[in-house]
Protein backbone atom coordinates (compact mmCIF):
# COMPACT_ATOMS: atom_id res chain seq x y z
CA UNK A 1 0.00 0.00 0.00
CA UNK A 2 1.01 3.40 -0.86
CA UNK A 3 1.12 6.05 1.46
CA UNK A 4 0.99 8.73 -0.16
CA UNK A 5 -2.33 10.56 -1.46
CA UNK A 6 -3.80 13.27 -3.23
CA UNK A 7 -5.48 16.72 -1.53
CA UNK A 8 -8.64 18.20 -2.58
CA UNK A 9 -6.79 20.39 -5.47
CA UNK A 10 -5.62 17.24 -6.72
CA UNK A 11 -1.82 17.63 -5.79
CA UNK A 12 0.44 14.27 -4.66
CA UNK A 13 0.97 14.28 -1.22
CA UNK A 14 3.76 12.08 0.34
CA UNK A 15 3.85 11.14 3.92
CA UNK A 16 7.42 10.33 4.30
CA UNK A 17 9.29 13.67 3.28
CA UNK A 18 9.17 13.67 0.04
CA UNK A 19 6.93 16.62 -2.01
CA UNK A 20 6.61 18.09 -5.05
CA UNK A 21 9.59 20.63 -4.73
CA UNK A 22 11.63 17.72 -4.04
CA UNK A 23 10.82 16.03 -7.20
CA UNK A 24 11.26 19.12 -9.36
CA UNK A 25 15.31 19.21 -7.50
CA UNK A 26 15.55 15.54 -8.77
CA UNK A 27 14.90 16.53 -12.52
CA UNK A 28 17.18 19.33 -12.45
CA UNK A 29 19.89 18.36 -10.37
CA UNK A 30 23.10 17.73 -12.93
CA UNK A 31 25.33 14.66 -10.75
CA UNK A 32 28.36 15.79 -12.12
CA UNK A 33 28.00 19.18 -10.81
CA UNK A 34 27.06 17.55 -7.21
CA UNK A 35 30.01 15.53 -7.50
CA UNK A 36 32.05 18.93 -8.18
CA UNK A 37 30.68 20.87 -5.34
CA UNK A 38 31.09 17.91 -2.94
CA UNK A 39 34.96 17.47 -3.34
CA UNK A 40 35.50 21.26 -3.78
CA UNK A 41 33.60 22.33 -0.63
CA UNK A 42 33.51 19.41 1.38
CA UNK A 43 36.44 17.22 0.42
CA UNK A 44 34.20 14.38 -0.55
CA UNK A 45 34.78 12.33 -3.15
CA UNK A 46 31.74 11.47 -5.06
CA UNK A 47 30.46 9.36 -7.74
CA UNK A 48 26.82 9.30 -8.90
CA UNK A 49 26.95 7.05 -11.82
CA UNK A 50 24.54 10.19 -13.23
CA UNK A 51 22.22 9.32 -10.62
CA UNK A 52 19.95 12.09 -10.17
CA UNK A 53 18.03 10.83 -7.19
CA UNK A 54 21.62 9.66 -6.07
CA UNK A 55 23.21 13.07 -6.23
CA UNK A 56 20.33 14.83 -4.66
CA UNK A 57 19.67 12.60 -1.82
CA UNK A 58 23.27 12.72 -0.69
CA UNK A 59 22.99 16.41 -0.71
CA UNK A 60 20.37 16.33 1.21
CA UNK A 61 21.57 14.39 3.64
CA UNK A 62 25.17 16.89 3.87
CA UNK A 63 22.44 19.75 4.49
CA UNK A 64 20.58 17.71 7.41
CA UNK A 65 23.35 16.23 9.14
CA UNK A 66 25.33 20.17 8.71
CA UNK A 67 21.89 21.44 10.61
CA UNK A 68 22.20 18.60 13.09
CA UNK A 69 25.87 19.18 14.15
CA UNK A 70 24.99 22.82 14.35
CA UNK A 71 22.15 22.34 16.62
CA UNK A 72 24.02 19.40 18.83
CA UNK A 73 27.59 21.75 18.82
CA UNK A 74 28.99 18.63 17.42
CA UNK A 75 31.47 17.79 14.65
CA UNK A 76 32.06 14.78 12.79
CA UNK A 77 34.69 13.82 10.11
CA UNK A 78 32.66 13.35 6.57
CA UNK A 79 32.46 9.96 4.36
CA UNK A 80 35.69 9.59 2.25
CA UNK A 81 33.24 8.20 -0.67
CA UNK A 82 30.10 8.13 -2.05
CA UNK A 83 29.63 5.72 -4.69
CA UNK A 84 25.92 5.15 -6.50
CA UNK A 85 27.02 1.80 -8.38
CA UNK A 86 25.50 -0.98 -10.37
CA UNK A 87 24.83 -4.47 -9.12
CA UNK A 88 26.84 -6.23 -12.14
CA UNK A 89 29.85 -3.88 -11.34
CA UNK A 90 30.02 -5.14 -7.42
CA UNK A 91 32.41 -8.10 -6.59
CA UNK A 92 30.14 -9.62 -3.88
CA UNK A 93 26.60 -9.74 -5.28
CA UNK A 94 25.28 -10.76 -1.32
CA UNK A 95 26.24 -7.06 -0.28
CA UNK A 96 23.06 -5.65 1.13
CA UNK A 97 21.89 -2.56 -1.43
CA UNK A 98 23.45 0.01 0.61
CA UNK A 99 26.63 -0.37 3.14
CA UNK A 100 29.08 1.66 4.55
CA UNK A 101 32.77 -0.27 4.86
CA UNK A 102 34.17 0.01 7.94
CA UNK A 103 37.79 -0.83 6.67
CA UNK A 104 39.58 -0.83 3.44
CA UNK A 105 37.64 -2.67 0.64
CA UNK A 106 37.83 -3.98 -2.62
CA UNK A 107 34.13 -3.53 -3.51
CA UNK A 108 33.64 -2.93 -7.42
CA UNK A 109 34.91 -4.39 -10.43
CA UNK A 110 37.82 -2.71 -12.24
CA UNK A 111 38.43 -0.48 -9.44
CA UNK A 112 40.55 0.42 -6.54
CA UNK A 113 40.13 -0.67 -2.91
CA UNK A 114 37.86 2.27 -1.25
CA UNK A 115 39.20 3.95 2.09
CA UNK A 116 36.90 2.47 5.16
CA UNK A 117 33.88 4.80 6.01
CA UNK A 118 33.58 4.90 2.58
CA UNK A 119 29.52 4.56 1.30
CA UNK A 120 27.76 2.61 -1.31
CA UNK A 121 23.92 2.68 -2.88
CA UNK A 122 22.55 1.09 -5.35
CA UNK A 123 21.36 2.50 -8.09
CA UNK A 124 17.51 3.73 -8.54
CA UNK A 125 15.49 5.29 -11.25
CA UNK A 126 14.21 8.05 -9.30
CA UNK A 127 13.86 8.97 -5.63
CA UNK A 128 9.61 8.00 -5.93
CA UNK A 129 10.60 4.44 -6.03
CA UNK A 130 13.24 4.47 -3.43
CA UNK A 131 10.40 6.63 -1.55
CA UNK A 132 7.68 3.55 -2.16
CA UNK A 133 10.53 0.50 -1.41
CA UNK A 134 10.95 2.20 2.23
CA UNK A 135 7.79 3.12 2.88
CA UNK A 136 6.86 -0.85 2.00
CA UNK A 137 9.75 -1.80 3.85
CA UNK A 138 8.50 0.42 7.11
CA UNK A 139 4.73 -0.66 6.44
CA UNK A 140 5.90 -4.55 6.77
CA UNK A 141 7.94 -3.24 9.95
CA UNK A 142 11.39 -3.94 8.72
CA UNK A 143 13.13 -0.85 9.34
CA UNK A 144 12.38 1.84 11.54
CA UNK A 145 11.50 4.82 9.07
CA UNK A 146 9.37 5.30 6.20
CA UNK A 147 10.91 8.62 5.10
CA UNK A 148 12.75 8.52 1.84
CA UNK A 149 15.75 9.65 2.77
CA UNK A 150 15.51 7.17 5.53
CA UNK A 151 18.54 4.53 3.82
CA UNK A 152 20.76 7.34 2.99
CA UNK A 153 20.83 8.58 6.49
CA UNK A 154 21.29 5.20 7.99
CA UNK A 155 24.76 4.35 6.48
CA UNK A 156 26.01 8.18 6.75
CA UNK A 157 25.60 7.38 10.31
CA UNK A 158 27.35 4.05 10.29
CA UNK A 159 30.18 6.63 8.76
CA UNK A 160 29.59 9.19 11.81
CA UNK A 161 29.72 6.79 13.96
CA UNK A 162 33.15 5.13 12.54
CA UNK A 163 34.56 8.36 12.52
CA UNK A 164 33.34 8.17 16.17
CA UNK A 165 35.33 4.99 17.33
CA UNK A 166 38.16 5.70 15.08
CA UNK A 167 39.04 9.17 16.64
CA UNK A 168 38.61 7.72 20.41
CA UNK A 169 40.54 4.47 20.02
CA UNK A 170 42.84 5.29 16.78
CA UNK A 171 42.20 2.97 13.99
CA UNK A 172 45.07 0.46 14.40
CA UNK A 173 43.87 -2.10 11.07
CA UNK A 174 45.71 -1.57 7.24
CA UNK A 175 43.78 0.94 5.69
CA UNK A 176 46.30 3.72 4.54
CA UNK A 177 43.73 6.50 4.85
CA UNK A 178 42.19 5.43 7.99
CA UNK A 179 45.65 5.10 9.69
CA UNK A 180 46.57 8.90 8.43
CA UNK A 181 43.18 9.81 10.13
CA UNK A 182 43.09 8.25 13.21
CA UNK A 183 46.27 7.67 14.78
CA UNK A 184 47.02 5.47 17.80
CA UNK A 185 45.74 6.72 21.27
CA UNK A 186 46.19 5.55 24.65
CA UNK A 187 43.80 2.96 24.41
CA UNK A 188 44.44 -0.33 24.97
CA UNK A 189 42.39 -1.92 22.25
CA UNK A 190 42.20 -0.05 18.25
CA UNK A 191 38.73 0.74 17.01
CA UNK A 192 40.02 -1.68 14.39
CA UNK A 193 40.16 -4.47 17.41
CA UNK A 194 36.61 -2.67 18.78
CA UNK A 195 35.24 -3.16 15.26
CA UNK A 196 36.21 -6.68 15.13
CA UNK A 197 34.43 -7.73 18.76
CA UNK A 198 31.51 -5.82 18.01
CA UNK A 199 31.06 -7.86 14.63
CA UNK A 200 28.96 -10.73 16.11
CA UNK A 201 27.92 -9.40 19.55
CA UNK A 202 24.24 -9.33 19.64
CA UNK A 203 21.27 -8.07 22.35
CA UNK A 204 18.87 -10.88 24.09
CA UNK A 205 15.74 -12.38 22.79
CA UNK A 206 14.01 -9.68 25.55
CA UNK A 207 16.23 -6.84 24.23
CA UNK A 208 15.52 -8.03 20.70
CA UNK A 209 11.94 -8.20 21.46
CA UNK A 210 11.96 -4.08 22.57
CA UNK A 211 14.11 -3.66 19.40
CA UNK A 212 11.56 -5.13 17.21
CA UNK A 213 8.77 -3.10 18.64
CA UNK A 214 10.09 0.35 18.40
CA UNK A 215 13.27 -0.37 15.16
CA UNK A 216 11.90 -3.17 13.43
CA UNK A 217 12.98 -6.49 11.85
CA UNK A 218 16.51 -4.76 10.40
CA UNK A 219 17.90 -4.39 14.34
CA UNK A 220 17.15 -7.43 15.53
CA UNK A 221 19.69 -9.10 12.99
CA UNK A 222 22.96 -10.72 14.19
CA UNK A 223 25.56 -9.22 11.79
CA UNK A 224 27.15 -6.00 13.95
CA UNK A 225 23.94 -5.58 15.76
CA UNK A 226 25.33 -2.84 17.86
CA UNK A 227 26.16 -0.39 15.42
CA UNK A 228 22.51 -1.17 13.45
CA UNK A 229 20.79 -1.04 16.63
CA UNK A 230 22.21 2.25 16.88
CA UNK A 231 21.87 3.43 13.13
CA UNK A 232 18.48 2.76 13.03
CA UNK A 233 17.80 4.67 15.97
CA UNK A 234 19.43 7.77 14.98
CA UNK A 235 18.08 7.06 11.61
CA UNK A 236 14.03 6.91 13.44
CA UNK A 237 14.50 10.08 15.46
CA UNK A 238 16.26 11.95 12.59
CA UNK A 239 13.37 11.47 10.25
CA UNK A 240 11.12 11.94 12.50
CA UNK A 241 12.21 15.28 13.19
CA UNK A 242 12.40 16.62 9.83
CA UNK A 243 9.33 18.10 7.65
CA UNK A 244 10.45 17.17 4.22
CA UNK A 245 14.08 17.80 4.88
CA UNK A 246 13.98 20.69 7.11
CA UNK A 247 14.47 19.89 11.19
CA UNK A 248 11.62 21.12 13.13
CA UNK A 249 12.07 19.00 16.21
CA UNK A 250 15.27 18.31 18.24
CA UNK A 251 16.11 14.27 17.45
CA UNK A 252 17.91 13.94 21.21
CA UNK A 253 14.11 15.29 22.49
CA UNK A 254 11.92 12.92 20.64
CA UNK A 255 14.93 10.10 22.24
CA UNK A 256 14.59 11.28 25.71
CA UNK A 257 10.28 10.44 25.29
CA UNK A 258 11.20 6.79 24.78
CA UNK A 259 10.54 3.85 27.32
CA UNK A 260 13.23 3.48 29.81
CA UNK A 261 13.88 -0.59 29.03
CA UNK A 262 14.58 1.15 25.23
CA UNK A 263 17.02 3.83 26.48
CA UNK A 264 18.83 1.24 28.70
CA UNK A 265 19.42 -0.97 25.55
CA UNK A 266 21.16 1.87 23.95
CA UNK A 267 22.91 2.89 26.43
CA UNK A 268 24.70 -0.51 26.44
CA UNK A 269 25.03 -0.46 22.50
CA UNK A 270 26.62 2.66 22.77
CA UNK A 271 29.32 1.76 25.42
CA UNK A 272 29.43 -1.04 23.69
CA UNK A 273 28.54 -3.57 27.21
ZN1 LIG B 1 23.36 -0.66 8.53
Amino acid sequence: MKIYQYDKDNHLIFKSGLNRKILNKEQAIYPLNEEIFLEKHFGIEAHFSNSKPGALANTLCLNIFKNLFKTLKINLSLPPVLTIYTRNILIDRNNAPNFCIPDTREILKDDYPFPGRSIFFEKFESLQKINDITENRYNNHKVSSPHFLASFIHEWIHSFQLDNIYTKYGYGGKCEYLQKQYPKTDSHKSGYKILSELETKTLSNFENNIIYDILGEYATSSKYQYLEVFSETMTKFICESLKGTTFVKNPLELLKKTPKEFQAILKKVWLFQ
